[in-house]
């Protein structure tokens, strides 16, 4: 069965006036397809990997993927997996303080949920190029904020994403421009923290 493209779980608008429309229209509708479409042609040469489920293949990366096509599935499947999580990251009227198991893990882990916000942005902010930015538990359960380069997911490294924002330049530029600072800054509007809670309990 051939990856799809999930559907927003919202309109393109939504996030107005944090994350604007076009961006999103692009975001998912030609950057996203495009992760899929170019998964898919990877996974045509060896098509019995078209039934693992996308999880298992970019953290068994290694052993299940054939050399020749391992970095297309790398770049591609992460950035199918990442963008699946990324938009249930967000919600409208999303934002404000962690609630539930989520603010328990994020005061436990850092402090603060403020000290939390300071490590999470610095990291974005430090990411050369383009990357994500992640609020992940380790093997052993330990919250940690790191960040990925490219498309690498998380769980390539055996971490389990919780929360992740993307600072790739297609995600802002429109609206900010250079100033990855400001749409870091302004994202926190729009988290949705439910999802935390619901990965966190997962
Ligand atoms: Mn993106």
């Amino acid at each position: 069965m051939p990856h799809s493209l999930v559907p927003l779980p919202y309109p393109h608008d939504a996030l107005e006036p944090f994350i604007d429309a076009r961006t999103m229209e692009i975001h998912h509708g030609k950057h996203h397809q495009a992760y899929v479409n170019n998964l898919n042609a990877a996974l045509e040469k060896t098509p019995r990997l078209f039934e693992v489920p996308l999880d298992r293949l970019l953290a068994e990366l290694d052993s299940l993927v054939p050399e020749e096509s391992r970095l297309a599935v790398r770049n591609h499947g992460g950035g199918v997996l990442n963008h699946n999580l990324f938009w249930k990251s967000m919600k409208p009227n999303g934002g404000g303080a962690p609630t539930g198991m989520a603010a328990d893990a994020i005061n436990g882990a850092f402090g603060s949920f403020e000290k939390f916000k300071e490590l999470f942005d610095e990291a974005g902010m430090k990411r050369f190029g383009s990357g994500w930015v992640w609020l992940v538990a380790d093997a052993g359960n330990t919250l940690k904020v790191t960040s990925t380069a490219n498309q690498d997911s998380p769980l390539t490294v055996g971490q389990r994403p919780l929360l992740g924002n993307d600072v790739w330049e297609h995600a802002y530029y429109l609206k900010y421009q250079n100033r990855r600072n400001e749409y870091l800054a302004a994202w926190w509007n729009v988290v949705n923290w439910d999802e935390v809670n619901r990965r966190l309990r997962g």
